[in-house]
């Protein structure tokens, strides 16, 4: 008689949930974090015509090497410092802890958060403690503090702004973490272009900070592509966990090409910061509706019946993302990715209809 999944597979992986994306076929798609803007006519075919020169049939450059120079340049990497990629910041995530993953280490991070922190801790057989965010979803720096002189982590995930909470963590606070934490740091500025404050400035101050980003927000989310900035004494050998040719010979093409339009992409930021505030505004008014301040591109907000409110919205078209029962503190939350007008303007007026009924 052969094994059952359950004789081989390990216990915390049988245990866990698969990361669960949605059926968005025909919806409105407001769920998750993508930019709503196509790129213009003129950059895709300047696209088109790097596919059609590429050397699909050689493996990718391993080192990326045009395509870091020119993120260097784009994202203002400090000199001296060493870069990675990944295949989105997930991969990243998954190659900072699988090389801290000793017997025994613990990688600490705050919640609600990224759930992705917690969940590649545990597929990699790793502890992972969770400090929760004080009720306003601020950073409570003193617990904080006290979390890590207890557990002593080898690696701490802080996304800045939050997912999903939206909320922008004090900078002093994140400056105390960082000076108290024993091992790494990583700040994770995946909402970094709609937050307009960055930790990338401050690498040279901290010895154990890492500064990761992504192009998923900024209208790339297809391609995958994620970034780790730090000093070379950590990145060496974080480098060494990750699969060679891991960044496809497409997605380098086409960063590299799509970082050269940065008045676009700086503009597309800011379309979506000024639809931000408006949307916020509209969900304030909104009775029974509590949003919470965002400098991401989405919208947390708490509404009597989220379930049902979310389902209403679904069935009108409009899928956004439910994170009732995902933690205590976010019962009854909704979160909405800000989309182009036309699209906040169906989500506020299916919205505004489910409430009332
Ligand atoms: N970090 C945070 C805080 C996120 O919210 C996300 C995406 N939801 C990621 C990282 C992963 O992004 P990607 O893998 O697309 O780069």
């Amino acid at each position: 008689m052969s094994k059952q999944p359950e004789d081989i597979i390990r216990d915390e992986i049988r245990a866990l949930s698969a990361y669960h994306v949605p059926d968005s076929v025909g919806l409105v798609k407001l769920d998750a974090m993508e930019n709503p803007y196509a790129l213009p006519a003129e950059v895709r075919a300047e696209i088109a015509q790097l596919a059609a020169a590429a050397a699909f049939n050689r493996y990718p450059d391993p080192g990326a090497a045009q395509l870091k120079a020119r993120l260097r340049e784009v994202l203002e990497i400090p000199p001296g410092m060493a870069v990675l990629l990944g295949n989105g910041s997930d991969e990243i995530i998954q190659m900072l802890v699988m090389a801290v993953a000793k017997p025994g280490a613990v990688v600490m991070g705050v919640e609600p958060s990224f759930v992705m922190f917690r969940m590649i801790a545990t597929v990699c057989g790793v502890r992972f403690a969770g400090v929760p965010l004080k009720a306003d979803f601020t950073l409570d720096a003193e617990r904080l503090v006290a979390e890590i002189a207890e557990h002593q982590p080898a690696l701490i995930f802080i996304a800045y702004p939050n997912n999903p909470t939206g909320s922008l963590f004090d900078a002093a606070a994140m400056a105390r973490i960082i000076e108290a934490a024993p091992g790494l740091v990583v700040v994770d500025e995946a909402y970094h272009a709609f937050a307009g404050t960055t930790f990338m400035s401050r690498l040279q101050d901290y010895p154990n900070l890492l500064v990761m980003r992504t192009l998923s927000k900024s209208g790339l989310a297809g391609l995958r592509l994620g970034l780790l900035a730090g000093r070379d004494a950590w990145l060496a050998h974080v480098d060494k966990v990750r699969l060679p040719y891991n960044i496809n010979v497409l997605t380098q093409l086409v960063a590299e090409q799509v970082l050269r339009h940065q008045a676009l992409l700086a503009g597309q930021a800011a379309a979506i910061k000024a639809e931000r505030a408006r949307l916020f505004e509209e969900l304030r008014r909104m009775p029974g509706v509590r949003p919470f301040p965002s400098d991401a591109n989405f919208i947390l907000f708490k509404t009597g019946a989220a379930e049902q409110v979310f389902n209403d919205l679904k069935r009108q078209g409009v899928l956004i993302k439910n994170l009732h029962g995902s933690h205590p503190a976010l019962a009854d939350c909704l979160r909405v990715t800000v989309g182009t007008p036309a699209e906040n303007a169906k989500f506020l007026g299916v919205l505004g209809k489910a409430l009332d009924t």
